[in-house]
């Protein structure tokens, strides 16, 4: 049975929304699992998760609880998965890199360059005859074609099966990472190509998935086996729904082909978590690319967790409350 994390994100209220909209916040903590949120109609809707953060919470919390696990198992030869979900400026990309992957106060770091430093100080840590190699591929969803970010000129990497059912981005750069440094030196550069192909294709960054995967590979120096774990990261294009009226052409499009992955990605979680799953049930991962992708890393003997995050305002509610019901329903709470 996969091992599947839920929580859930408050940020602090932003100061535009404190000026539009003043202080009003709809969440009242219960603790540190639960809490009540004040819909529009002034109704009281509990919820609750694995973990829920509040605004004061920090990023060295997030990476401790829902992190750090993974990362540990991603050592051992354990595929994991880790999303953040919401609507465009709720903090996924903020929980994902920081307010700048190459930040360099130690608080505000976001979740990548925590997990960079983990799994070099858990490989450090092992034992000194493992030959080891970390690397790295990042790539783009974004209309239903696969895009490597360090190589932009490869626009449509096609997804295979390997002969242990392993999942396999064909042809995508793979960089061999050395150290930390170095690490972050190549994260940030996948960084700054997925902004170039942006301009050039007239997008938005938020209408497109954005997938990290670091693949840790031990050799064992007495027997030669080889143990192979694959951690894969992803920020998730914006989860709001695009006006009906207004939008139009490929701005519809993209709204419906999001719409598309972010339930079929529901759907897989929620089929994965299913206690009842008998192994007649279909796990719908061919849905979507994202899905596909992620295959061997949601699936199987393999650790998930979801950060839904959210923006507090109550002049955000609708979207935050339907944020927090994909999140449920991923974990049939
Ligand atoms: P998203 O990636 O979901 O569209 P961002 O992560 O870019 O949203 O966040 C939107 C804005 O809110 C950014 O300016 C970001 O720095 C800020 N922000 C998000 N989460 C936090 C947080 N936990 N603490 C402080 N600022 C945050
Ligand atoms: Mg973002």
């Amino acid at each position: 049975m996969p091992n599947v994390t839920v929580c859930a994100r408050f940020r602090p209220l932003s100061s535009k929304e404190r000026k539009d909209h003043g202080d009003s916040v709809y969440i009242h903590a219960i603790d540190a699992e639960s809490f009540i949120l004040k819909d529009e109609k002034d109704e009281d809707i509990a919820f609750s998760f694995d973990r829920v953060f509040y605004e004061k919470s920090q990023q060295a919390d997030i990476y401790e609880f829902l992190a750090l696990p993974i990362v540990g198992d991603a050592v051992k030869g354990i595929n994991g998965t880790i999303i953040t979900y919401g609507q465009t400026g709720a903090g996924k990309t903020y929980s994902m890199e920081g307010p700048n992957i190459l930040e360099s106060d130690e608080p505000k770091k976001g979740l990548l360059p925590r997990v960079v430093d983990g799994l070099f100080s858990c490989l450090r840590s092992s034992d000194d005859a493992t030959k080891h190699t970390i690397k790295l591929s990042m790539v783009e969803i974004y209309m239903e074609k696969v895009r490597d970010l360090f190589d932009l000129s490869k626009d449509n990497i096609q997804i295979k099966e390997g002969r242990m059912q392993e999942i396999l981005l064909f042809g995508v750069t793979e960089i061999l990472l050395l150290d930390p440094a170095e690490a972050l030196e190549s994260l940030s550069c996948g960084i700054a190509n997925r902004a170039v192909g942006e301009t050039q294709m007239n997008m938005k960054s938020s209408r497109s998935h954005c997938v990290y995967m670091f693949t840790v590979q031990q050799e064992s120096a007495k027997d030669r086996s080889v143990r192979t774990g694959k951690l894969i990261l992803v920020d998730l294009a914006g989860s709001e729904k695009v006006e009906k009226t207004g939008a139009e052409g490929r701005v519809l499009e993209e709204a419906k082909t999001i719409n598309k992955s972010l339930s079929a990605l529901g759907n897989v979680i929620n089929a994965l978590t299913c206690g009842s799953l008998g192994k007649a049930n279909h796990i719908p991962y061919r849905d979507s690319k994202l899905t596909r992708i992620l295959q061997d890393a949601l699936g199987g003997n393999s650790r998930t967790a979801l950060l839904c995050c959210c923006s507090p305002s109550s002049s955000n509610i609708s979207e935050s409350l339907s944020t927090l019901r994909f999140a449920a329903r991923a974990k049939h709470i």
